[in-house]
């Protein structure tokens, strides 16, 4: 059977082999003139937690079956913009401007060669990293849209491949400030190569995007406070500089726990209080020393 995949980010499983948060896998069949769903297979074990974000799944009535029938029959979803708009389907992304950058900086530029670039999939890219699935990108850019404000700084810990850095840089602008904070001095070079040749490579030329070799736990002090803190490795607990580093009025998104872990959306008051509040359980790789992650874990 010639059978494609695609990802349907509305039901969303956690595998113990895999550390990121992923996506439930639907198959469909390109055999006949009406594309249908043959199966929609789960990939998880007896240890793998399965919860539903949307409601409807759990209702009995198969209007979501006919609402994944017509989204699987959309063609050229291995585009960019289709897999932008996959996402606002099922409402991941519900702001026109997470849309416009999701669509303005192409994913295929981020993920390894010879991976599928817009599959709703952690990848694998070396150094036992990842980058995340692109639902967790936009649901971490929806949480902090409001604090990526034009002339707004960004900080981005556990930066990568750099995909979300140049997000955040394309939405604070010249006049704002985009920071990387990433441990693998390999991990920063690739990271700088892909945002050479994506949208926001200006931005890192003219020096309002930056990527650091450093320890995230300590932030990057350099251009702080920071509007908003985007943590993309699971931390035991919100370490203090960052804390520090969040101006008032800013939020931070941090994935925090070990093997179960909740993204956790850290609000800085006026008065310099913490608000915390759990968003969504995760799974993420450990924010931890470069030896403890180069000799896995
Ligand atoms: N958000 C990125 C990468 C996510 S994987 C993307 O989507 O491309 C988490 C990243 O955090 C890895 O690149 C890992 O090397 C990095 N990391 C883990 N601990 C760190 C630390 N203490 N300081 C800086 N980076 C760290």
């Amino acid at each position: 059977m010639n059978a494609s995949y695609s990802y349907f980010p509305v039901l969303v499983a956690y595998d113990s082999r895999v550390s990121c948060c992923y996506a439930a896998t639907t198959t469909t069949s390109r055999t006949s003139h009406h594309r249908s769903i043959v199966s929609l297979s789960l990939s998880f074990s007896s240890s793998n937690l399965l919860f539903f974000q949307n409601p409807n799944f759990l209702t009995g009535n198969n209007t979501i079956f006919v609402t994944m029938q017509r989204f699987c029959s959309v063609s050229g979803i291995s585009k960019n913009k289709a897999m932008v708009e996959r996402l606002q389907h099922f409402g991941v992304i519900t702001s026109s401007k997470v849309a416009e950058v999701m669509e303005s900086v192409d994913r295929a530029l981020f993920v390894p060669s010879g991976s599928a670039p817009y599959d709703d999939s952690p990848m694998a890219i070396g150094y036992n990293a990842t980058i995340s699935a692109p639902h967790m990108h936009a649901t971490c850019l929806q949480l902090l849209e409001e604090n990526l404000q034009p002339g707004m700084h960004a900080l981005d810990v556990g930066s990568g491949t750099g995909y979300l850095t140049a997000c955040f840089a394309m939405m604070v602008g010249p006049q704002g400030r985009a920071v990387g904070v990433e441990h693998i001095p390999e991990l920063v070079s690739l990271a700088k190569e892909n945002i050479q040749k994506s949208a926001a490579a200006t931005l890192l030329k003219d020096g309002s995007l930056s990527v650091h070799v450093g320890d995230g736990r300590e932030g990057w002090p350099e251009f702080a406070p920071y509007d908003v803190i985007h943590v993309g490795a699971a931390a035991p607990e919100i370490p203090q500089p960052l804390i520090d580093q969040l101006k008032p009025g800013g939020r931070m998104v941090i994935p925090v726990g070990n093997i179960f872990q909740d993204l956790k959306v850290v609000d800085k008051n006026s008065d310099g209080s913490i608000s915390v509040r759990t968003e969504t359980s995760v799974r993420y790789v450990p924010l931890t020393s470069r030896e403890a992650q180069l000799r896995s874990y």
